[in-house]
């Protein structure tokens, strides 16, 4: 490993599993944390972002504030990964998506079970819902895909080994999971 990079992360509508399989890692992780520096990341809480050469991004495009987040990324990191099966196809979130966005609201907020005040929630503040969730390439160009859910510790090991080597990236087959 020679070069060093400066890498944000962020969570969309994610679970922050991903995040959880980056840290997996263990003490492999410091090898990692001692060569990059981290930018916009909730592993520093930082919240300025970029510019940047690797941002990596779990959970799918759910609402506006995520499509706005995700275009930032890609208008501020050189290399965009879709990390995770909520990145790369939608994932759970996704499971929405054969309903209508107001089965979707009526069923959690009008008939779900143990509602004291039933109703649709209207706060301004709150980011507007898309009509379905949708994979990360559907939105903006994306580098590289971490296919998995979770990927495992190692993928993330193969991309940043690569990247700080300087050598295109290559993730084993053995690494790639779709479960
Ligand atoms: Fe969570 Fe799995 Fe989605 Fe990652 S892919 S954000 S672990 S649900």
């Amino acid at each position: 490993m020679s070069v060093r990079i400066r890498v944000a992360t962020t969570s969309l509508a994610g679970c922050f599993g991903c995040h959880m399989s980056l840290l997996d890692l263990d003490e492999r992780f410091l090898e990692i944390a001692a060569r990059v520096e981290f930018d916009r990341t909730p592993l520093t809480d930082c919240k300025e972002l970029g510019p940047c050469t690797l941002g990596l991004i779990e959970g799918g495009v759910a609402n506006a504030e995520n499509v706005g987040v995700l275009r930032q990324f890609r208008q501020r990191c050189q290399i965009l990964v879709a990390v995770g099966a909520c990145a790369v196809q939608g994932g759970i979130p996704a499971l929405r998506n054969p309903f209508s966005l107001r089965e979707c609201l009526e069923a959690s907020y009008v008939r779900g079970i143990g509602l004291h005040h039933p109703g649709i929630p209207d706060d301004p503040e709150i980011p507007l819902l898309l009509d379905r969730v949708y994979p990360l390439h559907e939105v903006v160009r994306i580098d590289h895909f971490l296919p998995g859910c979770p990927p495992p510790a190692e993928a993330f090991w193969s991309l940043f080994d690569a990247l700080l080597a300087g050598r295109p990236v290559v993730i084993p087959a053995e690494q790639i999971r779709y479960d």
